[in-house]
C-alpha cells in the first residue's frame, strides 16, 4: 500500500510499503480521508521527537475492511472515524469519566499498544503515529480508538473529528461548558481555535472574539460567522480589545488555542472574575506561566483540555448528526484538499500558514 513515511526531519516520502495485517484487538482501516494536524507537522519537522521511520497521521476516517481476533464492537463494512483518545474503560480515569486522561493509551510512542509494531517496508519495521498512521491507504488500529458513525455522513469532512475540530468543540462544549448568552475569546483563529468559536456559537454565546496575530485569520473567523470580532494581535493590545467589547469586564471565557509564551497571560487577562479559562494546546516547546494570585481570589477557573475531554463513542457521533443537520458547519472550516502524493505539500501550506483546515483524501 502508498503511505506517507517519515525518516527524519524534514524527509516525508509517499511511497509503497508492505500490507499491513491487524492483530488481537485491532482493526484494519481503508482510510477514505485523513486531516493534517500541527501535530503531524511538529513530527515532521522534528519539533516533537519520535521514532523514524513513522506513518504519520491521527485524523483518519475511512471503512473497516478486517478486523484481528477479539474485537467485538467494530464490524468489516463500518464507517469509522478515529480518535486521539483511546478509552480503556478500565483504569482509574476511565472509570471516573474522564477518558481523555485514560491510563492505558500512552502518546507518541509510535508503537501500538502492545509496544510492537505493524508497519514494515521489505520486512523492516516502521512505526505508527498514535496508534493510527493514517496518511496511507490503510491503517491498523486498535479497537477502542475507532468510532463508528453513519453511513451517510462525507469521511473527508468528518474525518477532524479525530483531532482537532473534537478538540476545540469539546474545548468550549465539554470542559469549558459555554452557556447561551456569554461572551467568549480564543487567542489563536487556527483549526482548534476556530472549531472552539463554532463550539461556542452553538452553545449560544453571544459575543466571540478572535484573536490571531495573522489578521486575515482572526477575520476569517468573523467571516465563516464564528467569531462576532476580529482582533489583529500584531497591530494591537488583544486585551484591551476584549474589555472594550465586554463592556469593560472581560470575557466569560478564554480559551488559549495558540499554546505561545505569553498567549495565556493575555486570555487570563481577558477572562472577568469568576471566569473560566481554558488551555487548548500548546507550540511543543514548554511554556511557563506565571500568575498573580488575585487571579485566583478572583475565582476565576483556569484549566486545560486534552482532546476535548469528549468520550469518542459518545459525542463523535452525535457531532456527526449536528453536523448532518445543518446546526454545526464543521465542514465550513475545511480549506484545502489534498492527495496522498501531495502530503508534503499540505504539511507545508500548513506550516507556512497556506491552510487552516487541510485534508489528504485517498484516490
Ligand atoms: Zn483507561
Ligand atoms: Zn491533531
Amino acid at each position: 500500500m502508498k503511505a506517507a513515511v517519515c525518516y527524519g526531519p524534514d524527509d516525508v516520502r509517499v511511497e509503497e510499503i508492505d500490507d499491513p495485517s491487524p492483530c488481537g484487538g485491532e482493526v484494519k482501516i481503508a482510510v477514505a480521508a485523513v486531516g493534517v494536524c500541527h501535530t503531524d507537522l511538529s513530527m515532521a519537522t522534528g519539533a516533537v521527537p519520535v521514532p523514524y521511520p513513522i506513518v504519520l497521521g491521527h485524523e483518519g476516517a475511512g471503512v473497516v475492511v478486517e478486523t484481528g481476533p477479539g474485537v467485538s464492537g467494530v464490524a468489516v463494512g463500518d464507517h469509522v472515524v478515529c480518535s486521539i483518545i483511546g478509552p480503556c474503560e478500565q483504569c482509574f480515569y476511565c472509570l471516573r469519566g474522564q477518558p481523555s486522561l485514560c491510563e492505558r493509551a500512552p502518546l507518541f510512542t509510535g508503537t501500538m499498544l502492545d509496544g510492537t509494531t505493524r508497519l514494515s517496508k521489505d520486512g523492516r519495521p516502521i512505526h505508527t503515529l498514535h496508534y493510527q498512521g493514517s496518511y496511507a491507504e490503510a491503517a491498523i488500529v486498535p479497537e477502542r480508538f475507532v468510532t463508528p458513525i453513519r453511513r451517510d455522513a462525507p469521511l473527508d469532512v468528518v474525518c477532524g473529528l479525530a483531532c482537532g475540530i473534537t478538540t476545540g468543540l469539546g474545548a468550549a462544549m465539554m470542559r469549558a461548558g459555554v452557556v447561551a448568552g456569554s461572551s467568549v475569546v480564543v487567542v489563536g483563529a487556527g483549526g482548534v481555535g476556530l472549531s472552539t468559536m463554532l463550539g461556542a456559537r452553538f452553545r449560544g454565546a453571544t459575543t466571540v472574539v478572535a484573536v490571531d496575530v495573522v489578521a486575515r485569520k482572526a477575520e476569517r473567523a468573523v467571516e465563516l460567522g464564528v467569531a462576532t470580532h476580529a482582533v489583529d494581535a500584531s497591530a494591537c493590545d488583544p486585551v484591551a480589545a476584549v474589555l472594550e467589547a465586554t463592556a469593560g469586564r472581560g470575557a466569560d471565557y478564554g480559551f488559549d488555542a495558540a499554546g505561545m509564551t505569553g498567549t495565556l497571560d493575555q486570555v487570563v487577562a481577558a477572562t472577568r472574575p469568576g471566569g473560566t479559562c481554558v488551555v487548548i494546546g500548546r507550540s511543543m516547546a514548554e511554556v511557563r506561566v506565571t500568575l498573580d494570585t488575585t487571579v485566583l481570589l478572583q475565582q476565576r477557573t483556569v484549566t486545560g483540555t486534552f482532546g476535548g475531554s469528549v468520550h469518542p463513542r459518545r459525542h463523535l457521533p452525535e457531532f456527526v448528526d449536528l453536523y448532518m443537520q445543518g446546526a454545526l458547519d464543521i465542514g465550513a472550516l475545511l480549506d484545502a484538499r489534498y492527495t496522498l502524493d501531495d502530503a508534503v505539500t499540505a504539511l507545508d501550506d500548513l506550516h507556512h500558514g497556506r491552510n487552516t483546515r487541510g485534508v489528504i483524501v485517498m484516490g
